[in-house]
């Protein structure tokens, strides 16, 4: 047994330093980034702030509503061929730089995506999701994707530490994902004792990645637009939000009524809610590892979307940055031990 004693961070454990700046406005502020891709070879132009690949997050309607912020949606994999051939009927060509095709790795996934991309061959990013991304099966199965698809940008993940960002993009990976445990209706970590603290994970994976020309997601464990900056502080190339982006007009989730106030539902995607709707209940060997849980309803997304932007915008002011992609390397984070003031809250 080994134990490593350097202190990992999470979001709540820092804040940014402000620093000197020349800019007068957030609205000076460009939080468009531009990539080109290591294996794919694909350039790609955006606000890289991904809606989550889970059924109450990564939705048609999310995708619509976000596209136009500049911003990507990584669909839930389980509509089906015929939802996706009405949603890419009634949108635009830009859509595809806006949306992500969610897959398992399983045998069946994969002969499904190989008929959506057979049939829509403009779709160009493959997010392949598993809870936990370190597998060997996992990796084959990345190396397998790419070797199928060799123009398409491959997202690979979950994992948390550099050497199986490297594995993953020397796989044939792109982007990686990175994040187990703290997503915010995930339990990973007290079903299991597994994970990694958040900030931490992105900000080594990132360094593992950009040694190699890959860029990283940090997915999870946003609960406000000041983590979404702390991600990109800490080097992530893209945010992915689930939790942030819940109880909203685009998110799925059955609505419901208590005492005159609306929510609406939102579950892990290995939540027993999840796997009694998609795999026919909990299977016998495993635990669920994600709860369901009732947001107060929040109206149009749009609204959360100002919200978080305005954030990262105002982020980059306080340091600086004219550009998202300057705000990593304008970034000294300080520890702290306190964050907000809640005596009103
Ligand atoms: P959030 O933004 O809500 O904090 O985190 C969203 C992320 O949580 C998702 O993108 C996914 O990586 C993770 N996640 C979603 N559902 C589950 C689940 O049921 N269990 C676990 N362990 N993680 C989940």
């Amino acid at each position: 047994m080994r134990i490593e004693s350097d202190l990992k961070l999470g979001f709540k454990d820092v804040l940014f330093r402000p620093k000197r700046s020349t800019l007068k406005s957030r609205s000076q502020v460009d939080l468009n980034r531009t990539f080109r891709f290591m294996h794919s070879g694909r350039e790609w132009s955006g606000i890289p702030v991904i809606a989550a690949n889970m059924d109450t997050v990564g939705t048609f309607e999310m995708a619509r509503a976000l596209a136009p912020h500049g911003m990507l949606t990584a669909v839930h994999k389980h509509y089906s061929e015929q939802d996706w051939a009405a949603f890419l009927e009634g949108c635009d060509d830009t859509i595809y730089d806006r949306i992500m095709v969610s897959t398992g790795t399983s045998d069946t996934d994969f002969a499904k995506l190989t008929s959506l991309l057979d049939k829509h061959p403009q779709l160009y990013f493959i997010c392949i999701d598993v809870a936990n991304g370190y597998s060997e099966h996992f990796v084959a199965f990345v190396t397998k994707v790419r070797e199928a698809f060799p123009d398409k940008v491959i997202i690979a993940g979950n994992v948390v530490t550099g050497e199986m960002v490297e594995e993953l993009l020397l796989g044939g990976a792109d982007i990686v994902k990175v994040g187990i445990g703290p997503g915010s209706v995930c339990t990973t970590r007290v079903k299991t004792g597994v994970g990694y603290p958040q900030l931490s994970a992105i900000i080594e994976c990132a360094d593992a990645a950009h040694g190699l020309s890959g860029q990283i997601i940090g997915d999870g464990g946003c609960t406000c637009a000041g983590d979404v900056s702390k991600g990109f502080g800490g080097g992530a190339d893209f945010m992915m939000l689930g939790g942030m982006l819940a109880g909203h007009d685009e998110s799925g989730g059955t609505l419901v009524k208590e005492d005159g106030q609306s929510f609406k539902l939102f579950y892990g995607m290995s939540s027993e809610t999840a796997m009694g709707k998609h795999a026919g209940g909990v299977a016998k060997y495993r635990a669920s590892e994600g709860k369901t849980v009732k947001v107060p309803y929040r109206g149009p997304v749009d609204i959360t979307v100002q919200d978080i932007l305005g954030g990262v915008r105002s982020t980059c002011t306080y340091v600086g940055a004219a550009q998202l992609k300057e705000l990593t390397k304008r970034t000294t984070f300080i520890r702290v031990q306190e964050q907000e003031n809640r005596i009103f809250s």
